[in-house]
């Protein structure tokens, strides 16, 4: 969700800004925009793709040394050319980009009105930074002083990258609740809003952290906090390659992040489960062993795809460490006064990591007393960094908008700790641990043969693209996958879809059910396959149209179906990374059968960091 670049050093910026505007692409936006300094003050917005806008710019003064670049996801204000970023402020004098949402902006503005300020566009962005101005020119102090002053008085998630004309040596940005990576290199510095316009120039990065403001110079780097006090900037190292951000001769990043799976849950698996030793080693969970196992109750708490990994956690934990586990919305939990009590256990998924509600909910319950274990991709970002404890995801960068392999990744981790949990709990056995850890294990195998079903899948996207809703059915384990299954469907092909428990269809969707209907039945073998087969039988009596992802072996259920997607046998508990492989691609295939940009699909924000 919106994108910042920003640049200042030897290079030209145009070209930085640009390329970095396009890795970020995939975080979903609606416009874009450049502000370069070179004497003049040049800005260029423009509502649409990045490419609109790197045409819009042929032929013109593009020389410069310090520039702001941005996609913007709009929140206040109608996308188009107005709206976009960078605003200028009413002197003309600074140029702001802005990621997130000031919430206290109306009050901010009546007064800017009634002091005879005009706005150019909609949004809250330029509200606050004719308020910085304001104060900046009300004090006579420093830019840098003013939107210190100016942020103390704002509500609301932001980072903001500011240029001065009057400063053409510096930029100033400050950050809360939004991400903002500045990337170090020699006598020059990047800043974005996650490490992929930056990895090709420098590994070196600092992680701003919330109420932080940065003075950057090309060759320093001044951190401070709002109350002004000097604080260490702390370089990380990146560990991520660039062509981990490319496609790779795939079509889409979609398709070729499906196609990762059997690498990237492998390389979530490596150095933790041990299937010879019968060993699962996760220090993050270690430390915490104790406080999990007697904890009274776990409580997930997540967004969208994340939110279903978490339901099936769920079920994984009861299971098999017998705790009890809710499983909330983040932007629910974080506002409804949820009872929290000290020793509580909050696993947060996400695989940004900045997911804005679910970095609020768990900052809340952890000043209740709550213990916070974080299941995060991205490193080092914000959530991973306000959590107790946690386990990375490891799946490496994820573009496509819809996830998938962050989805089997997380599924995967948590998984592991489930296991390790119920073990040194007692709750399972010996041998049911060792067999769990041996299925476990042959996952990445099993995904990869799934994979070669691609061809199959294709041809059933032909056949049902022109649906115009769909449902997902599943019980049990696989409740949960039929609920991604539908997500997936709604976000690619922009089919309406519903995931249901299939015996609670009877309860209300079975209304829906015509030979128009296709119906996706998660019907592999486990403890409810039979009830499912009975209610495939139910969608069946009334003309539905099946399409089952079932096991091999089995001969009963294809007689009921129009059509089978064949998955590789799995004990239960881990079948439901093998399921949503087949969900995955028919959504992509239906998708891409309707022409759809699916890395990319309408509305949709890759990291949600506003609420
Ligand atoms: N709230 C701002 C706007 O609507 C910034 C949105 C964004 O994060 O892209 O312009």
């Amino acid at each position: 969700m919106c994108g910042i670049v920003a640049y200042i050093g030897p290079r030209e910026a145009y070209p930085v800004i640009l390329k970095g505007l396009k890795r970020l692409e995939y975080r979903g936006y609606d416009s874009s925009g450049v502000a370069l300094l070179n004497g003049d003050l040049n800005v260029y917005k423009k509502k649409g793709k990045v490419a609109e806008l790197e045409e819009m710019l042929v032929g013109k003064d593009v020389h410069s040394h310090i520039g702001i670049g941005h996609t913007r996801w709009a929140t206040h204000g109608e996308p188009n050319d107005r709206n976009a970023h960078p605003h200028i402020s009413g002197s003309g004098k600074l140029a702001m980009i802005h990621n997130g949402i000031i919430e206290n902006y109306a009050q901010l503005k009546q007064d800017l009105l009634r002091k005879g300020y005009t706005f150019k566009s909609d949004t809250d962005t330029e509200v606050l930074l004719n308020f910085i101005e304001d104060i900046k020119e009300n004090n006579n102090c420093p830019l840098e002083e003013a939107v210190r002053i100016a942020l103390k008085r704002i509500v609301g998630a932001y980072v903001i990258v500011l240029i001065d004309q009057e400063h053409p040596d510096t930029l100033i940005t400050a950050r809360k609740g939004s991400p903002l990576v500045i990337g170090i290199g020699k006598n020059e510095h990047f800043l974005a809003s996650d490490a992929s316009p930056i990895i090709e120039y420098t590994k070196e990065v600092v992680y701003v952290n919330d109420y932080e403001l940065a003075i950057i110079k090309a060759d320093e780097l001044i951190l401070k906090n709002l109350g002004n006090e000097r604080q260490t900037p702390f370089i990380t190292k990146l560990d991520m390659e660039l062509a981990a951000i490319e496609k790779g001769g795939y079509e889409h990043f979609m398709l070729k992040e499906i196609f990762e799976q059997p690498q990237t849950i492998q390389d979530c698996l490596r150095g933790r489960l041990d299937a010879n030793g019968g060993t699962i080693t996760m220090s993050g969970v270690s430390k915490y062993a104790e406080q999990i196992m007697n904890a009274n109750r776990i409580v997930m708490v997540a967004c969208g795809t994340s939110w279903h990994a978490g339901l099936v956690a769920e079920y994984i934990f009861e299971e098999l460490c017998r705790i009890n586990v809710e499983v909330e919305y983040a932007s629910e939990f974080r506002y409804r006064n949820p009872v929290i009590n000290q020793g509580d256990v909050i696993i947060a998924i996400s695989q940004s990591g900045e997911t804005a509600d679910t970095l609020v909910a768990i900052e809340n319950a952890k000043s209740k007393g709550a213990i916070i274990m974080g299941v995060v991709n991205v490193v080092g970002s914000s959530i991973a960094r306000i959590s107790d404890t946690g386990a990375y995801t490891h799946a490496g960068p994820e573009i496509g908008v819809a996830s998938t392999k962050a989805f089997t990744a997380q599924l995967a981790v948590l998984t592991m700790i489930a296991l390790k949990i119920g073990y040194e709990k007692g709750t399972i056995s010996h041998d049911r641990y060792l067999q769990l850890v041996r299925e476990l294990d042959a996952i990445p195998e099993k995904v990869a043969t799934v994979l070669l079903q691609a061809d199959n899948i294709r041809k059933l996207a032909e056949k049902y693209k022109d649906a115009t809703n769909c449902l997902y059915l599943g019980r049990g384990y696989n409740f949960p996958v039929a609920l991604e299954g539908a997500l997936k469907l709604k976000e690619i092909s922009y089919i309406h879809a519903e995931g249901y428990p299939a015996a609670e269809m009877k309860h209300g969707p079975i209304a829906l059910v015509d030979e128009n209907l296709p119906v996706v039945f998660i019907a592999t073998k486990d403890a409810y396959h039979e009830k499912v087969v009975s209610n495939m039988q139910e969608i069946k009596a009334r003309k539905g149209q099946v399409i089952a992802i079932i096991n091999e072996g089995d001969e009963f259920t294809p007689t009921l179906a129009d059509d089978v997607i064949v998955v590789p046998e799995a004990d239960e508990i881990v079948a439901p990374m093998l399921n949503c492989i087949p969900l995955q691609l028919l959504a992509y295939y239906i998708g891409v059968a309707k022409n759809f940009d699916v890395d990319k699909p309408r509305n949709l924000a890759k990291s949600v960091t506003v609420e």
